[in-house]
């Protein structure tokens, strides 16, 4: 087992503002391919500590992955520390400067002058070119170690990561080829998804749990020679109807991927959700070819003026019910011309509950060229929670109608 370090450098992180996604992220990246991870450090913008903290994780593992730091002002001290911290010179270098002015030329920019200190490597470091953003990382090889340096900020580090860390990983280290195969999970928990997997009887299979809220991933690792067939139909047996996908995207991409490939359009009438929908499916690119659009409908007002609610089943049954879910899908589907019409109506929270109706209580429905169907929700979360699962199982409900789960 080849044993991993991580050092995530900035005062953000030791001052509570910045929670550490970085080592969170790379601790998955690796272990999934079969590193073992040892310590993950976190230290601010201290020369010293820093120093102390990458000589300690250089002795301890043969890979140390240290993100930040590398960005051009004054706290910025990474380079500087490793040079202490392995009695290295710095000095600039001259492909990395080029680099760094070539992308402030093409963005028309002059290159402010403190970036030049972004060109300053500790000597023997190997230049990473970063062409997400300006800061270029490297790598030093210190007894035995090697240590990556990476940016700080996480798109930037996500990229040189795939880029350079895991090509050269690969190279270096033969790991067993491991297939993964990924199950996303609507409406389920964690601990739920844990429970159901549990003395899962097939050998030669790992199973890992991620929270992609409102998305729970389930992850099979299965080791050289595992047929991947009966591993999936046992663990889709296991999961039920809950998985939405195997080894495809996330839960609106799959439903563009569906629509796309029916030639079918969606339109979305929300209320309490207010739009949430309209921006998931449209986060999706291509979305253009399947959503249509839609109306936030939050007032009973809008309801009746933009989707056509019978005013006296508003007054009968109340804004949060079936036959208005019912109402807003069909209306919109009516009114846009869409194949499907989805339509959600809840309370929230965390006011606004009764006996009869309380907060948690949302109505979705889909209509479609076969009718209209409905789906009462009882969410236990607060506010923010409640919005986002009942976004994504009104998603679900329409996805549901059209792989016929
Ligand atoms: P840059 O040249 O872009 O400044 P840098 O290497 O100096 O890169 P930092 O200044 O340390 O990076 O961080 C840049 C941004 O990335 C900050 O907004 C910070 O909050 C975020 N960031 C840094 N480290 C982490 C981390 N470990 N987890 C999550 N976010 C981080
Ligand atoms: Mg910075």
């Amino acid at each position: 087992m080849v044993r991993f370090d991580i050092v995530s450098q900035g005062e953000e992180l030791v001052s509570g503002s910045t929670t550490d996604t970085n080592a969170t992220w790379i601790c998955a990246e690796l272990k999934e391919r079969g590193f073992t991870a040892g310590w993950v450090t976190v230290v601010g913008d201290e020369l010293d500590g820093i120093r102390d903290a990458l000589a300690s994780a250089a002795r301890r593992a043969r890979i140390v992955i240290c993100t930040g730091g590398l960005g051009p002002t004054s706290d910025d001290l990474t380079t500087d520390a490793a040079a202490l911290a392995f009695q290295l010179g710095t000095a600039e270098d001259p492909v990395a400067l080029g680099q760094i002015e070539e992308r402030y030329r093409s963005r028309n920019r002059p290159m402010p002058p403190a970036n030049r200190k972004q060109a300053i490597l500790p000597t023997g470091a190997v230049l990473l070119e970063n062409q997400w953003g300006t800061a270029p990382g490297y790598w030093l090889d210190v007894d035995g170690c090697r240590l990556y340096f990476l940016p700080g900020v996480p798109s930037e580090m996500k990229r040189m990561f795939a880029h350079h860390v895991l090509p050269d990983l690969a190279a270096r280290y033969a790991l067993p080829p491991r297939r993964t195969v990924q199950l996303r999970c609507i409406g389920l928990a964690e601990s739920e998804a844990g429970q159901r997997m549990q003395d899962f009887p097939l050998p030669g299979v790992t199973i890992g749990y991620r929270a992609h809220l409102p998305e729970i991933h389930v992850k099979l690792h299965l080791e050289p020679g595992v047929d991947a067939g009966p591993v999936i139909a046992e663990a889709r047996r296991r999961l039920g109807d809950y998985v939405f996908t195997v080894d495809g995207g996330p839960l609106p991409a799959v439903v563009g991927a569906l629509l796309t490939e029916r030639g079918e359009t969606v339109a979305t009438a929300e209320s309490c959700t207010a739009g949430r929908i309209a921006a998931d499916f449209t986060s999706v690119p291509g979305a253009s070819a399947w959503y249509v659009g839609g109306a936030v409908v939050y007032a009973n007002a809008e309801k009746v003026r933009q989707c056509g609610v019978d005013p006296a089943v508003l007054e009968e049954c109340g804004a949060v019910s079936e036959p208005v879910a019912r109402a807003l899908a069909e209306g919109i589907r009516e009114r846009t011309g869409a194949t499907w019409g989805l339509g959600v109506t809840g309370i929230a929270g965390p006011s606004g509950g009764t006996p009869e109706k309380p907060v948690g209580t949302v109505h979705i429905a889909v209509a479609g060229p076969d009718g209209t169907t409905h789906r009462r929700l009882k969410l236990p979360f607060d506010r923010a929670r409640n919005l986002q699962m009942s976004t994504a199982l009104a998603e679900d409900l329409l996805l549901r109608r059209l792989d016929g789960r």
